[in-house]
């Protein structure tokens, strides 16, 4: 007796076969068979008829930690079809830390991923915080070890070289995190405290996943151009020994984009193993505070805010707006209620009607919302994305950035859908086996999740049910919060977690997800 019967689909295996007419049962938490199974009994049976069965999507870049802490099932992802998240990037999050800096911690992450400080339970470790995730909330998770949380652990927030004292106390951290089943470590070099980490620093800190084979995953130095940062990452993994992953990795033009594939092709390759992820829209969205000039941090987040009135900071901000086009940048959310009606407009109407200048409103902004204040970019042609996410090297990441009450960037809810959808379907960018490859077979193998990403027997039952004729995002720049289409059943572990196109809101004991271990 089967717990749960797919039945007539057509299976997508995730290895990049081609698809084939197959059911694939499930009893407990593991596929027992894909293929002829008629005639026996199962306590479920789903007609897949018409319809793609395929392993769940794991989502490689996100900020959803603080959503999974607080949510049973965090719908924008699993709705798309996501199953498995891995967690703590770009180098920043709320594990490991010391009481200390919780307050520092929080205030710099909270325009991010949602944590109050009244949500803090008194984790310090990486395990103390994953152990929270554990069959808590529909999706699985996986850890990654955030580099800046490392260095203010072991040097402070500050502009110092890491002596070696505390490069060793860097090492031991990357170690006890592998020890905890982190998959890596993650950077975001754009960011507080790593944006003063020297390449020495991040080798000497990459070489200590050497014996474990850990992957390097990195955020590059944006801010000082892209193929020089890109370089700098290769040649990071190349000294120390590792693997490399690339996070939200694109460029802006087209022509950009064919140096930067050129560059993979010609050099990375060859240099180190190497893969980056993509989401598949070319604007962005991040923490308005990421604007700042990296030197307003050295005191960490509580020390930022007189800084802010500091008139040398004020004009080197204003000359950093002067480059930006603001009336293509709007308010994604802001913390509270005071300037809650400024949340989705333009900052070109928001400072309109602060009557100051650009640099001052902004300023103000953040200080009146204690740096909590989310943006999203809306310019540039998607186009420019679609060699990047058509590369054989490209796996997903949503770069989600979710808040219920913002006008939050399209791709929390939209990411997987797109590429199924209007990338696929629509535009033939590449096949349905191939994407599928990529959404779920390959991320799973480069961050070690076992027995995942794959639609074969023993694996785990991990699976998504959709219509490859309906299936497509509708999340918007103006309605973020719409769910995709044609996305039906979505299984965790063998458990329900969208039926029948709804999101599961209450699970019957807890919720299917598992805190997953690298390789484990
Ligand atoms: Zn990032």
């Amino acid at each position: 007796m089967y717990d749960l019967l797919l039945q007539d689909g057509t299976v997508i295996d995730g290895t990049g076969r081609a698809r084939f007419a197959a059911d694939v049962a499930v009893v407990d938490d593991r596929i027992v068979r894909v293929g002829d199974c008629r005639g026996r009994e199962s306590r479920r049976s789903i007609d897949c008829s018409s319809m793609i069965v395929a392993p769940g999507f794991v989502d490689v870049h996100n900020h959803d930690e603080g959503w999974l802490l607080k949510t049973a099932n965090h719908a924008p992802k699993t709705s798309q079809g996501i199953t498995s998240e891995v967690l703590m990037s770009d180098g920043i999050s709320y594990a490991p830390i010391t009481s200390e800096l919780v307050a520092d911690w929080f205030v710099y992450l909270r325009s991010l991923n949602g944590l109050r400080l009244s949500d803090y339970r008194g984790w310090r470790s990486l395990d103390d915080y994953m152990s929270l995730l554990d069959h808590t909330t529909a999706q699985n998770t996986i850890t990654q070890i955030p580099y800046a949380n490392l260095r203010v652990l072991a040097l402070g927030w500050g502009l110092q070289q890491a002596d070696d004292t505390q490069r060793l106390a860097i090492r031991r951290y990357v170690q006890q995190g592998m020890e905890s089943g982190a998959v890596g470590i993650s950077t975001g070099l754009d960011y507080v405290a790593q944006c003063f980490a020297t390449t020495d620093d991040l080798v000497d800190a990459a070489a200590a996943l050497v014996t474990q084979d850990g992957l390097y995953v990195t955020h590059v130095r944006y801010k000082y151009g892209l193929l020089p940062a890109l370089k700098e990452a290769v040649a990071i993994a190349r000294r120390a020994g590792v693997k490399l992953h690339v996070s939200h990795l694109k460029a802006f033009s087209h022509e950009e984009t064919e140096h930067l594939l050129q560059y993979i092709d010609s050099v990375a390759v060859q240099e180190v193993d190497f893969s980056f992820d993509v989401y598949p829209y070319l604007p962005g969205s991040t923490m308005l505070h990421s604007q700042l000039p990296y030197e307003v941090w050295i005191d960490g987040p509580l020390g930022v805010l007189p800084r802010l009135r500091d008139p040398d900071v004020r004009r080197r901000f204003a000359d950093h707006l002067a480059e930006l086009p603001l009336e293509r940048l709007h308010i994604a959310w802001l913390a509270t209620r005071d300037n809650a009606h400024h949340v989705g407009q333009t900052l070109v109407e928001f400072v309109a009607q602060r009557g100051v200048a650009p640099a001052d409103a902004l300023l103000d902004l953040l200080i009146e919302e204690n740096l909590a204040v989310t943006f999203v970019y809306q310019f540039g042609d998607d186009r420019i994305m679609e060699p990047m996410l058509a590369h054989r090297k490209c796996l997903f990441g949503s770069d989600g950035i979710y808040f219920p009450d913002g006008v939050v960037h399209p791709r929390v809810y939209g990411s997987a859908p797109r590429i199924l959808g209007p990338m696929v379907r629509d535009r033939k960018l590449f096949s349905l086996e191939d994407a599928i490859r990529r959404l779920s077979a390959d991320p799973a193998e480069r961050f070690g999740l076992i027995d995942r990403g794959v639609v074969r027997e023993n694996a785990f039952a991990d699976l998504v049910v959709f219509d490859a004729q309906r299936v497509t995002d509708l999340a918007t720049y103006a309605k973020p919060h719409q769910f995709c289409e044609g996305i039906a059943h979505v299984m965790v572990n063998g458990q329900p977690v969208v039926d029948d196109h709804q999101c599961v809101r209450e699970f019957e004991s807890s919720p299917p997800g598992r805190r997953l271990y690298y390789r484990k």
